[in-house]
C-alpha cells in the first residue's frame, strides 16, 4: 500500500476513534483544534486522490451516531453540518465562491455556540419533540430533558400548525465551572469543555439529573414551517423571536467580505466576555433565494461557513506543584506558574485534576507548558513543551501521606482521585468549617473564612461542634484583631445560628450528594433529625427527587462514627434538629405538588411552604406521581408536561381553597 493510502486509512480511524468519544461518549481525548487539523490533512489527501478516498470516509459524513438508549427518531429536514476556514483569507476564498453564484449576496453573522445541536418540533404552537442532531439523519427523543431547559418556550405566541427550528443546547459558562468544581470534589471526572457537559446532561435518562444542569438554548435556524416565512434568514429569526424564541440578540446583517470581517474580529475579541462558550462565527448568506441557487454538498451547505477562532493559547512555566486537600478528603493538585495573560485574565494556577492525569502529560516541577482556557474559563495546561524541559526533572509523584495530617491516603481501584480519610485532618476540617459556617448553611455571618482558619491554627476548632462551646476568652485568645466587639458578634451569630433549621443543618454537614436541595426535600418530610436517622433506604427512595446515590450516601454518613459523635455534640449544644415549617393542616397529606409559573399574590416558596404546612411534598418535577401542579401565568414546560400525564391542574384560587384559606387571608 503507497504511503498516501496508508495514511489515509490511518486518518479515517483516528477520526472515528475520536468522533466516538466525542458524540456518543462525551469525553474527547484531543482538543477540537487536534481534530479539525486532522480531519483537515484527511480532506486535503481526498481532494488530491480522489481514488483513494473511502465512501465511507467520517468527512462525508455529519459528526454522531444515534445512542441506543434513546428512542431514535428520523429528522424531517437536513441536519446538516457546516464547512469550517481557519483564516479570514479562507474566508474571503468563501466569499468569492458565493459571489459566483449571487453576486449581491448580503451574510448574517451569528455567534457559533458551543453547545449540542437539537431539533424542536411544534405543532399548533406546542413543543412536541425536541431530537438530537445525531447522524444528521436520525436523531434521539430527548424531549423529557429538553422540556427541563428553561429558556425554551413550550408554547409559542402563536399557535402555528406545524413549525421545526434548530437551535444549540448549551451550558453557561458558570454553571460548567462550579459542575466542574463539584464533581472534582467529589471525586468524579471533570467534563473537558461546556459542550461535552451540556451533552452529557441531554443525554441523561433521568430527566431530574438534566434539570439540575441548568441549560440553556438559543434558536438560529427554521427547518419547516406551515407558513410563508420572510425572505431572509435574518428576518426569519426576527419572525422567531416575536413568538417567544431566544434568539441571539448579536446577529449582525454584513453587506459585504469587509464588513463580515469585521464582524468575526469583534466577535473574536468579545468571547472571554460572554457568559457562555462559543467556537466561532456563522456566516450565512441571508436571502433563501440564493440559497436555493447556491445549494448543498453532501453534508454541508455552499451559502454557510463556520469561521472557527484558534484556540487562545499561552506558554508558561510550572513553579511548583500543590496539592490542596478538599472537604471530602480528595487530594488535588494544581499548578503554581509565572503569571501569564490569557483570554482575558491573568492565570497562575491550573488544576491538574489528579494523579493520571499528570502522568498522562507527564508535567513536571520547571517544565514549560502550553495553557488555555477550557470552556473559554478555567485555565488547563493542554501541553509540554518538551524541548524546553530543564535537565534533571523527576516525573511527578503524588504524596503517600496527607500533606495537611500526614496520615496515609488512599487510591481506590477504578477510581481517579486520591483521598485522606482521616475525619480529623485539619484541612478537611477547614474546607468543612467554612461551608458550615457559610451563608446557606448555617449562616454564621460573622465567621468568614480568615476567622475559621485563625481558630483551628489557635488549636480552638477540632470539629464543627466546637463552634458552640467557643467563649469570649477563646476568641480573644487569638489575639490581634479579635477584640470585644468582633468576638461578641461572632457568639451572637453562632447563638444565632442554633436555629437555622434541619433543611440548613443538612447541608451544612457537607454530606456528599446531600446539598441545598436536598436538605429541604428531606426537612420537608421528615419533622426531625432523629426521625430522619431512623429512616431507612426505602424510605428515603420514596421522596420524589432523593435517588439512590442520595440515600446511600446519607446512610453512610448516619452511620459513621465521626457523624454520630458530631450530630449528638451539636444536639446537646442546643442547635435545632427541627423542620422549621409547622404544620397547619392535612388537606394535602402525602400529596406531591408542583408549584410552577407567576401566581397572583403567592410567590413560589410561600405556596411551596403552604404546601408543606398542610402535610404535602412540594417538588420541582412532574412525573406520575405528581398528584397536581399549582399552574400561574407563563407556566412553561411543567404545565405542558402534566396536561400531556393527564395530571390535575389547580389555579391559586383553587389550590387555596383546597388547604382551606381564601385569598384574603393569605397577605
Ligand atoms: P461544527 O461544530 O464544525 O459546526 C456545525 C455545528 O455548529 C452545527 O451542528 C450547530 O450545532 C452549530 N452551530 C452553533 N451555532 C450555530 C449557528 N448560529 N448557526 C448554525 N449552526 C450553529 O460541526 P460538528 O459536525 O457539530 O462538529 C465538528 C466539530 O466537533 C469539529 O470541528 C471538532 O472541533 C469537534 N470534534 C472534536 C473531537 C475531539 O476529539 N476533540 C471529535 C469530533 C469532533
Amino acid at each position: 500500500m503507497r504511503e498516501v493510502e496508508k495514511r489515509m486509512r490511518e486518518l479515517e480511524t483516528l477520526l472515528e476513534y475520536h468522533s466516538r468519544l466525542y458524540y456518543e461518549l462525551d469525553a474527547p481525548e484531543i482538543e477540537d483544534a487536534e481534530y479539525d487539523r486532522l480531519f483537515r490533512e484527511l480532506q486535503d489527501l481526498e481532494r488530491e486522490n480522489p481514488l483513494l478516498a473511502s465512501p465511507t470516509s467520517p468527512t462525508k459524513r455529519v459528526g454522531g451516531r444515534v445512542a441506543e438508549r434513546f428512542e431514535k427518531v428520523r429528522h424531517q429536514g437536513s441536519m446538516g453540518s457546516l464547512s469550517d476556514v481557519f483564516s479570514e483569507q479562507e474566508f474571503r476564498a468563501f466569499d468569492v465562491r458565493v459571489r459566483e453564484v449571487a453576486p449581491n449576496a448580503v451574510y448574517c453573522v451569528e455567534y457559533k455556540f458551543d453547545g449540542l445541536s437539537v431539533a424542536l418540533e411544534y405543532r399548533d404552537g406546542k413543543l412536541v419533540r425536541g431530537l438530537t442532531r445525531g447522524d444528521g439523519v436520525y436523531g434521539e427523543d430527548v424531549t423529557d430533558n429538553l422540556m427541563t431547559v428553561r429558556s425554551l418556550p413550550l408554547t409559542l405566541r402563536r399557535p402555528i400548525p406545524h413549525l421545526i427550528v434548530r437551535g444549540e443546547v448549551y451550558m453557561p459558562k458558570k454553571v460548567f465551572a462550579a459542575l466542574n468544581a463539584s464533581r472534582e470534589e467529589d471525586g468524579e471526572k471533570p467534563f473537558a469543555n461546556p459542550r461535552n457537559a451540556a451533552a452529557g446532561s441531554l443525554r441523561q435518562l433521568d430527566s431530574r439529573l438534566c434539570a439540575a444542569r441548568k441549560l440553556e438554548v438559543f434558536v438560529y435556524n427554521v427547518q419547516l414551517c406551515s407558513e410563508p416565512l420572510p425572505a431572509t434568514h435574518y428576518d426569519a429569526l426576527e419572525w422567531l423571536r416575536e413568538l417567544g424564541f431566544p434568539v441571539s440578540p448579536e446577529n449582525r446583517r454584513c453587506r459585504n467580505a469587509d464588513e463580515a470581517v469585521a464582524r468575526i474580529r469583534e466577535i473574536g475579541a468579545s468571547r472571554p466576555d460572554l457568559p457562555f462558550d462559543i467556537d466561532g462565527a456563522v456566516v450565512k448568506v441571508d436571502s433563501f433565494a440564493e440559497r436555493e441557487e447556491l445549494g448543498e454538498t453532501v453534508s454541508v451547505p455552499r451559502w454557510a461557513v463556520a469561521y472557527k477562532y484558534p484556540p487562545e493559547t499561552a506558554k508558561t512555566v510550572v513553579r511548583a506543584i500543590e496539592i490542596q486537600v478538599g472537604r471530602t478528603g480528595v487530594l488535588t493538585p494544581r499548578a503554581a506558574m509565572e503569571p501569564v495573560p490569557l483570554a482575558g485574565s491573568t492565570v497562575s494556577y491550573a488544576t491538574l485534576h489528579n494523579a493520571d492525569y499528570i502522568a498522562e502529560k507527564d508535567i513536571r516541577v520547571g517544565d514549560t507548558v502550553l495553557l488555555h482556557k477550557a470552556g473559554d474559563i478555567i485555565p488547563e495546561i493542554l501541553s509540554v513543551v518538551p524541548s524546553e524541559r530543564p535537565p534533571h526533572t523527576a516525573p511527578f509523584r503524588m504524596p503517600t501521606v496527607c500533606p495537611s495530617c500526614g496520615e496515609p491516603v488512599y487510591r481506590e481501584d477504578g477510581e481517579a482521585a486520591t483521598r485522606c480519610v482521616n475525619p480529623d485532618c485539619p484541612a478537611q476540617l477547614e474546607r468543612s468549617v467554612i461551608h458550615f459556617v457559610s451563608r446557606d448553611a448555617m449562616g454564621i455571618d460573622y465567621l468568614g473564612a480568615s476567622n475559621v482558619r485563625a481558630m483551628i491554627a489557635g488549636g480552638l476548632l477540632k470539629s464543627a461542634a466546637d463552634l458552640y462551646t467557643l467563649t469570649k476568652e477563646d476568641i480573644l485568645s487569638l489575639g490581634s484583631g479579635y477584640g470585644e466587639k468582633s468576638a461578641s458578634n461572632i457568639l451572637s451569630s453562632i447563638e444565632k445560628s442554633k436555629q437555622a433549621g434541619l433543611a440548613r443543618l443538612l447541608f451544612a454537614l457537607g454530606i456528599r450528594h446531600i446539598g441545598e436541595k436536598a436538605g429541604q426535600l428531606l426537612a420537608a418530610v421528615f419533622p426531625d433529625l432523629a426521625s430522619l436517622r431512623a429512616a431507612d433506604r426505602d424510605t428515603l427512595l420514596s421522596i420524589d427527587e432523593i435517588g439512590p446515590e442520595s440515600a446511600d450516601s446519607l446512610l453512610r454518613f448516619f452511620q459513621s462514627e465521626h457523624a454520630q459523635t458530631l450530630l449528638d455534640r451539636l444536639q446537646a449544644a442546643g442547635v435545632s434538629t427541627a423542620s422549621k415549617h409547622e404544620r397547619t393542616g392535612d388537606a394535602l397529606a402525602g400529596m406531591t405538588v408542583v408549584c410552577t409559573g407567576t401566581l397572583p399574590t403567592l410567590k413560589r416558596a410561600e405556596a411551596e411552604a403552604l404546601v408543606r404546612a398542610n402535610g404535602g411534598n412540594p417538588s420541582s418535577s412532574v412525573s406520575k406521581k405528581t398528584d397536581f401542579v399549582l399552574a400561574g401565568a407563563d407556566a412553561g414546560s411543567k404545565l405542558a408536561k402534566a396536561q400531556s400525564l393527564g395530571i390535575r391542574i389547580l389555579n391559586e384560587a383553587e389550590f387555596l381553597a383546597l388547604i382551606g384559606r381564601s385569598r384574603s387571608n393569605t397577605d
